[in-house]
């Protein structure tokens, strides 16, 4: 099949990557090849993602900025934050992975790719736009988490490993993600926008060297809410089509999962629907509960159901989460915002 993957970003580049020797694979970004970035704070668990590496003849600990062995969560109650134990989690160089993946593909790089712009040229067009999918129809009730996030120096570290807080309400969470040479990304995102107050404290409180600034909100609409997956010779894959876990804002795992589902099924799309529905049929529960949150009717009593369904999904795979789950810190906080 002649195949354009339109968005070289973690799920396009990876599809690209295993598709190549069998299809004959065209990438498209608009970001132009020197320019090509990877907006996002870069934490994953390594047991979740080194066998997509592997797939693609790599060695994820290659791209390892920083390992984590304690999250400090900060619950807001002015007590010492609360400790999670990691179990892989880490940030790693994701814009030098994507590159990886993609090296032998061949690409057209610094092309915005719209409803017309390849005619028939292809048997299969594949929107891994993330955010945009502009190939595909308008998500009707998109929910959208607006984020900004700062490359910093400081001149000393504040923690010495993974650091989170809440915002107030659960509507999102400040995060700081150790990378290498004293560096960190930290950033935050928050429905109801009050992510900046915390970041410019911080920016200010700690004496940080801005390196580099970026904004861009991550979809929580899950993909069951993100129909059609396809349309005549176009699909979605990734974020494009809400694969990413509503609770935390992570996408790379998920999107990785969901490319494996299409590659699975690239001759038959139906049956592509109904894995990714199956596959991410927990991020509907986990999304209600956020929704409840966000919009100010969350009772815990309404959402025990959620709240026990997400803790037995996350506790089942703590490896793939790189963290250790546990009931009573999910209840603290959920409690505390
Ligand atoms: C601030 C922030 C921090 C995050 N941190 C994490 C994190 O630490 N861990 C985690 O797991 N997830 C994180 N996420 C979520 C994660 O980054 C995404 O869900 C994931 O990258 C989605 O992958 P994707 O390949 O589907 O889309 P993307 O990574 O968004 O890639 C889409 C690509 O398509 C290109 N493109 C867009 N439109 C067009 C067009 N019309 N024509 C051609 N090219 C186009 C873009 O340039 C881009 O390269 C974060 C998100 C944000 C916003």
């Amino acid at each position: 099949m002649k195949i354009a993957v339109v968005g070289m970003g973690v799920a396009g580049s990876y599809l690209t990557s295993r598709l190549r020797d069998f299809h004959n694979v065209v990438g498209f970004d608009r970001l132009p090849e020197d320019k090509f970035d990877a907006v996002c704070a870069w934490g994953t668990s390594k047991h979740g993602i080194s066998q997509f590496a592997k797939d693609c003849g790599l060695n994820f600990e290659d791209f390892v900025l920083f390992d984590g062995k304690e999250m400090l969560v900060d619950l807001g109650d002015g007590k010492d934050p609360m400790g999670i134990k990691l179990k892989g989690l880490c940030t790693f160089d994701k814009r030098a992975f994507i590159i990886a993946m993609a090296k032998g593909t061949e690409t057209v790089f610094g092309k915005t790719i719209g409803q017309n712009s390849l005619n028939g040229d292809f048997d299969m067009v594949v929107d891994a736009t993330g955010l945009l999918r502009p190939l595909l129809p308008k998500i009707k009730q998109d929910i959208m988490i607006p984020c900004v996030q700062y490359k910093v120096k400081m001149p000393e570290r504040p923690y010495d490993d993974f650091f989170i807080k809440p915002l107030s309400g659960l509507s999102g969470y400040f995060w700081y993600f150790p990378l290498e040479n004293g560096c960190a990304h930290i950033g935050a995102g928050d429905y109801h926008k009050t992510h900046n107050e915390e970041l410019n404290r911080f920016i200010k409180d700690n004496k940080c060297e801005v390196l580099k600034k970026v904004g861009r909100p991550v979809r929580i609409t899950p993909p069951s809410q993100c129909e059609p997956f396809y349309e005549g010779k176009v699909v979605g894959v990734g974020e494009s089509i809400g694969s990413v876990y509503p609770l935390l804002g992570e996408g790379i795992i998920p999107s990785l999962q969901c490319a494996d589902l299409l590659i699975e099924n690239l001759e038959d799309l139906p049956n592509y629907r109904l894995e990714v529905l199956r596959k991410f049929k927990i991020y509907e529960h986990v999304f209600r509960f956020i929704k409840a949150k966000i919009q100010g009717n969350f009772t815990l009593r309404s959402q025990l159901p959620g709240l026990i369904s997400m803790f037995l999904h996350m506790k089942s795979q703590e490896k793939r989460y790189g963290m250790s789950i546990r009931l009573t810190d999910m209840l603290k906080v959920v409690r505390s915002v």
